[in-house]
């Protein structure tokens, strides 16, 4: 099953994806994740990502795209993958397309997580992330047992960067601009499945289930 989820940040979007690539055991290709980590590792990709991630910009479309099209092409995403924050551009949509179209595969659905913009701020704001295992807690929604704790591995809990208010504000405008005209674009493909994303974790994700088992 080759799968996009799309919504704004904060949807709930890499949540929802780590408990699906557990339960059908394909991969979770977060490129929010590979960029940090290419930040993180000081990568000339990473200093020059990072100037645009820290102001709640996109990073250019072809570093984008060149990242996600050499991590297709891993053993791992023959039977499947789940691609987390990317399409985030009409450019990006078409370049995922004419990749996928040169191993004969196809996009077999796109998840669309909605949720209101009031949410979406609280929902950034409180984020936290383990540091060790990259598990999402929030400090209100979802917290751990121990204060900064992760309950998985009992790594320490971080806050990122880019999600503080005045950043926050700014990556909604851009996913109105620049991400939210993928959902016409889907549905006119006729792949697009919309999910109330403002209901707890475990209803959102039976949701996501129930959808996933009607088109697997
Ligand atoms: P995205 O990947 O779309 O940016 P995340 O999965 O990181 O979103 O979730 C953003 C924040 O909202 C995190 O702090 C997470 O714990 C919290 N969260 C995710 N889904 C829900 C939900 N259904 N209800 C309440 N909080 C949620
Ligand atoms: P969220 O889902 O909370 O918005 P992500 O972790 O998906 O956050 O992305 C964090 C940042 O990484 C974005 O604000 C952007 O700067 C960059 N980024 C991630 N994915 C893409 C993409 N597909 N195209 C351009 N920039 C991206
Ligand atoms: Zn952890």
């Amino acid at each position: 099953m080759n799968l996009i989820l799309l919504g704004a940040p904060g949807a709930g979007k890499g949540t929802q994806a780590k408990l699906i690539a557990k339960k059908y055991n394909i991969p979770h290709i977060s490129t929010g994740d590979m960029l940090r980590a290419a930040v993180v590792n000081e990568t000339k990709l990473g200093i020059k990502a990072k100037t645009f991630m820290d102001k709640g910009e996109l990073v250019p479309d072809e570093i984008v795209v060149g990242i996600v099209r050499e991590r297709l092409l891993g053993n791992d995403c023959k039977k499947g993958f789940i691609l987390d924050g990317f399409p985030r551009t009409v450019i990006q949509a078409d370049a995922l397309k004419k990749a996928l179209a040169e191993t004969g595969k196809i996009i077999d659905v796109v998840l669309n997580i909605g949720v209101s913009e009031g949410e979406l701020i609280n929902r950034l704001t409180g984020r936290r992330s383990c540091k060790n295992c990259g598990k999402i807690y929030h400090t209100v929604f979802n917290p751990p047992g121990k204060e900064n704790v992760c309950d998985v591995c009992g790594g320490m809990l971080y806050q990122r960067g880019d999600d503080t208010v005045e950043t926050v504000k700014n990556r909604l405008k851009v996913y109105c601009k620049q991400t939210a005209p993928l959902i016409n674009y889907y549905q006119k493909e006729g792949i697009l499945k919309t999910i109330d994303g403002e209901k707890p974790v475990d209803d959102v994700e039976c949701a996501v289930i129930a959808l996933l088992d009607e088109v697997a």
